[in-house]
């Protein structure tokens, strides 16, 4: 292997780093071995020069796949500010600026040459690459964003299948997949999808030690305590909310409390888009109100906080947006805001699905967001385990490490909920046992005869969301299940029984139902 030396040598020389982030070295120095290579690393881990390193070490040329225009052009840029010998090929360039580019390629002026997988495949290009490969050699291929390889990763790209083509013509060229999505089943595919042989497979640990996560029940003062965080926090920073209309709502707002803060969502025009993202890039706009159309490929290292308004639908879309706060290294914050009328939306969005399946899977989505948002451990240990990785917890670097919510003893509350599922037999969901407890006299309840049971009215020192607190939290901690069905039916199980005997205890860490504000209202 290169003595430890000088592989730092280069990192300073070339990119102007002091040190290696972890896994970057031991990934070069297996990329100049020429192994296939799978790197999975959350965003901001510094993907893109486990691939540029060896390429500028290398004799010859390093292809690099990458499926957004504008990321293209931001990495040949920045390359090229440090003097390193990188070009592009898109449809954007005219016949004369493409021949003079290919021509700097074939005499060996260009280490670097990046690709859209369109283009990858296309007959001409595939020419003009045996040319190269003839002419200065191919060092490797580095596909970025490989999860687009694969059905199962969130964004599946067609052409990605293709690439395929790269290792039956160059089989002696070694190949790098890198992405940041980190489950098991997307790194299996891209394995077998890419044919990649016999890879190295570095998976880094998601945790991002310099996030600070916190999670806040919408309250009146919500909006207030948004401003703070804009305020306090200072530097760039994205608000995402679910809808257009609140996107343009709190875009309003904030601009009215002279904030620099602009709207960003699908409906606007391509131009408009992109007109913004330049401007949130080069600081000219503190803040982007956005829904989720917005943030995929955008390069921009120094954003201070992501605060999502509304409840995101699933932790990894959670993990992922929160994820484009700091990825300079450099302390930022992450709040996610909620209420239990955002629940009944995303509840009713799901409702309206017409796939049976696809409710299914947004079902257990949503129960994984809410068991992160009313989860009492670490929020590093709830993010982290939904990947797969064990987290210690105590980051001190989340509200639920530094403060600690109260946690009280509801033992008989659980006891009286719980029978009460048993009285019905386990026939029902959440809301019709809370109205028994509650004593409703429903035309549900009368027509089954609840009123007759022992556990009829025997609740109503509880409100009703104090009982759908707790009834999630037995279904969270595993003291009662919920079918998958579609329908929510609750399931006794032998942890429930135990705490019907009496043989154990349940703790709920309580937080209060807090009023709405009219923003919040839908
Ligand atoms: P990813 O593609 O994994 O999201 P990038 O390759 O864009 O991450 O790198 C994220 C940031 O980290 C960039 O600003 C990059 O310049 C910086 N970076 C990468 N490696 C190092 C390093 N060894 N030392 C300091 N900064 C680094
Ligand atoms: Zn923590």
């Amino acid at each position: 292997m290169t003595p430890p030396g000088n592989l730092e040598r280069s990192l300073k020389q070339f990119f102007g780093y002091d040190s290696f982030r972890p896994g970057q070295r031991e990934i070069v120095e297996a990329a100049l071995a020429d192994r296939d290579q799978l790197i999975v690393m959350p965003t901001g881990g510094g993907k893109s020069l486990c691939f540029q390193l060896p390429a500028l070490l290398k004799p010859g040329v390093t292809v690099v796949v990458s499926p957004l225009i504008a990321l293209m052009q931001d990495q040949v840029e920045a390359l090229q500010n440090n003097g390193i010998g990188a070009t592009f090929l898109n449809s954007t360039l005219n016949w004369e600026e493409q021949r003079s580019r290919e021509m700097a390629i074939v005499t060996g002026r260009v280490k670097l040459l990046y690709v859209s997988p369109e283009r990858l495949v296309g007959d001409r290009f595939l020419a003009f690459l045996e040319v190269v490969r003839a002419r200065v050699g191919l060092s490797s291929f580095a596909i970025d964003e490989a999860h687009c390889v694969s059905e199962w990763g969130h964004d599946f790209r067609p052409e990605y299948r293709q690439l395929r083509l790269l290792r039956d013509r160059y089989p002696q060229v070694p190949v790098m997949g890198l992405t940041a999505t980190a489950t098991d089943r997307v790194r299996h595919d891209i394995v077998s999808q890419l044919a990649l042989q016999n890879p190295r497979v570095h998976l880094a640990s998601f945790n991002r030690p310099n996030l600070y996560y916190e999670v806040r029940q919408k309250r009146r003062q919500s909006y207030g305590d948004l401003l703070h965080i804009i305020r306090e926090i200072g530097g760039s920073g994205i608000i995402y909310c679910l809808s257009r209309r609140r996107v343009e709502e709190l875009a309003a707002r904030l601009q009215s409390d002279k904030i620099k803060a602009l709207a960003y969502h699908a409906g606007l025009g391509d131009e408009e888009r992109a007109n913004s993202q330049r401007r949130f890039i080069r600081d000219d706009v503190q803040v982007m109100v956005a829904t989720i159309a917005f943030g995929m490929g955008i390069n921009k290292p120094d954003v201070r906080f992501v605060v999502h308004y509304d409840l995101p639908r699933n932790l990894e879309s959670y993990y992922q947006e929160s994820g484009r706060s700091g990825r300079d290294g450099e302390p930022a914050h992450c709040a996610l805001f909620y209420s239990y009328g955002d629940l009944k939306t995303i509840e009713y969005l799901i409702d309206q699905k017409p796939d049976p399946q696809e409710q299914l899977i947004a079902r257990q989505q949503l129960r994984q967001i809410l068991n992160y948002v009313e989860g009492t451990d670490c929020r590093r240990t709830i993010q982290l385990g939904y990947f797969g990785e064990r987290f210690p917890g105590n980051c001190e670097n989340c509200d639920n490490c530094r403060n600690p919510k109260p946690i009280e003893d509801w033992t008989v509350e659980a006891m009286k909920f719980l029978s009460c599922v048993a009285r019905t037999k386990e026939r029902f969901g959440t809301n019709h046992i809370i109205d028994v407890l509650r004593g409703s006299k429903k035309a549900k309840v009368l027509r089954y005869n609840h009123q007759e049971l022992s556990t009829f009215g025997i609740g109503t020192d509880k409100t009703a969301d104090e009982w759908k607190m707790l009834a999630r939290s037995l279904v969270h901690q595993g003291l009662l299940n919920e079918t998958d069905d579609g329908y929510s039916v609750l399931k006794l199980n032998a942890a429930s029984w135990e705490v019907m005997r009496k043989q154990r205890q349940v703790q709920l860490a309580v937080t209060r139902k807090a009023e709405e504000t009219p923003l919040d209202g839908r």
